[in-house]
């Protein structure tokens, strides 16, 4: 479904991503984990053309990412994004929220998405909080309705960077069942985490990246069972 093809990266002189390549097949989950600096976010954001590369390809469902326009638009829906920081719209409702970007992006009337929306807000557990503002929820909650908004879009793919990090403790099991609940149901996703027990239950499998490489790519079990390189263990062992 997404074909990350030796994609090169740089800011400036500097290069943040070296030959990566990973295919990410319909319905497999994908956990990316590895040291501060070492070029997950920047991959993410490259998937979703927040960033755009500097050589190699991309392409979801054998289409290359657009360059702008409304087919930047669309390819944004295709492959919803959820940041740490849950970047909700102060000004709107949750359910003013959710229903932007299908009226706006995928054409859908207000009632049909606001029909859907209530359904999505059903299902992350926040269905008494439609009318609701963003600054009356809690951090969990926010990043709830995060993940409904892209979920409205009616993705093909999701991308995470670090979902719970600016969570409480509290908080972060709330979002992580949503994840495992949209995994179980058969959702595409890429997910930066440092959360290893959810990345032990739900990923199919474990992308290691160091340096701006993908150093190892194997199954969850065993990437953790036996991870095969050197920079993998020490990292394991600094972070379990
Ligand atoms: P963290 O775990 O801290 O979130 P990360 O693995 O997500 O780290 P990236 O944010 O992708 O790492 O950063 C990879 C490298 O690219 C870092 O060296 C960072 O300093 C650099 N970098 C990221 N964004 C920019 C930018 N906009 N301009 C210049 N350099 C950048
Ligand atoms: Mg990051």
């Amino acid at each position: 479904l997404v074909r990350i093809a030796g994609v090169n990266k740089y800011f400036g002189d500097t290069q943040v991503l070296h030959d990566v390549s990973l295919d990410i097949a319909a319905g497999e989950v994908v956990v990316v984990i590895g040291p501060s600096g070492s070029g997950k976010s920047t991959l993410c954001r490259c998937v979703n053309r927040l960033e755009t590369i500097s050589s190699g390809t991309i392409t979801i469902d054998g289409v290359p990412l657009p360059a702008e326009g409304r087919a930047l638009a669309r390819l944004r829906a295709d492959a919803g994004m959820v940041f740490q920081s849950f970047n909700l719209f102060a000004h709107l409702t949750i359910l003013g929220n959710i229903t932007l970007g299908p009226v706006r992006v995928r054409g859908l009337s207000r009632a049909e998405a606001e029909d859907r929306g209530l359904r999505l807000l059903a299902r992350v557990g926040l269905a008494d909080k439609a009318d609701a503002y963003p600054a009356q929820l809690s951090g969990g909650q926010q990043q709830r309705v995060a993940i409904a908004r892209a979920l409205a879009m009616d993705p093909k793919v999701l991308l995470f960077d670090e979902p719970t990090s600016a969570l409480d403790p509290e908080m972060i099991q709330e979002v992580l069942d949503v994840l495992v609940g949209l995994a179980a149901e058969g959702m595409t996703m890429i997910i930066v985490t440092h959360e290893m027990g959810f990345a032990r239950q739900a990923a199919d499998r474990v992308v290691f990246m160091d340096d701006g490489r993908i150093v190892e790519i194997a199954t969850a079990a065993d990437f953790f069972a036996s991870p095969q390189t050197e920079r993998a263990v020490d990292f394991l062992s600094r972070i379990l």
